[in-house]
């Protein structure tokens, strides 16, 4: 297993080639070996966190993984914005759905707008698959600036995560959640 060192020498090479500050490590157990990006409003810097098992992967794959997390901090935030405009209509169109069960809405309009705020909520969705998307481009990118292959880079960090999709999730379930599924991020690279 590596020392949380050189992943730390990992990610500024990284963010350097992605011209982002350097983020913040956070070790948690509970993602294995996955990461995800995060920012917080308590300071300005980025977060990765890393599950353990990220520090026993195989290079390129940890390579992988942490450039696409990077991506996430690199990349405009148009689709961030969307997306959170599409959260607040769904949320708020529930929650007038739920005020108007109360009040004893007639049952037309309190089911279209419980059906216009799934439709917001799908629409969401939709958005952060296609930023995920984004973000394996992007950390190819960044990879080939550091002279290694950042095609196959990501394609065997998507490789690794196969193991972890449920058969369900890459038929179906992935429709309303927030990342699409191996196979197709695979695809979507392969067509760039
Ligand atoms: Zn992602």
């Amino acid at each position: 297993m590596r020392g949380l060192a050189s992943v730390v020498a990992v990610v500024a090479d990284l963010s350097g080639a992605a011209g982002v500050a350097v983020p913040l490590l956070c070790l948690l157990p509970d993602l294995d070996a996955s990461a995800t990006a995060q920012t917080t409003p308590c300071h300005s810097r980025p977060i990765i966190s890393l599950g353990p098992l990220l520090l026993a992967a195989p290079e390129p794959d940890m390579y992988g993984v942490l450039a696409h997390e990077i991506a996430h901090h690199a990349r405009p935030d148009t689709w961030q914005r969307r997306i959170q405009r599409l959260h607040r209509l769904a949320y708020g169109l529930t929650g007038l759905t739920v005020v108007g069960a109360l009040l004893g809405w007639p049952f037309p309009p309190a089911v279209t707008l419980a059906a216009v705020a799934g439709l917001a909520l799908l629409a969401a969705r939709w958005c952060q698959r296609r930023e995920e998307y984004a973000c394996d481009a992007a950390a190819v990118a960044y990879l080939n600036q550091l002279g290694l292959p950042g095609l196959d880079y990501i394609t065997g960090a998507l490789n690794a995560a196969t193991a972890a999709e449920s058969p369900w999730y890459a038929r179906l379930g992935w429709l309303w959640s927030t990342h699409p599924p191996v196979q197709r991020r695979r695809r979507h690279l392969k067509r760039r």
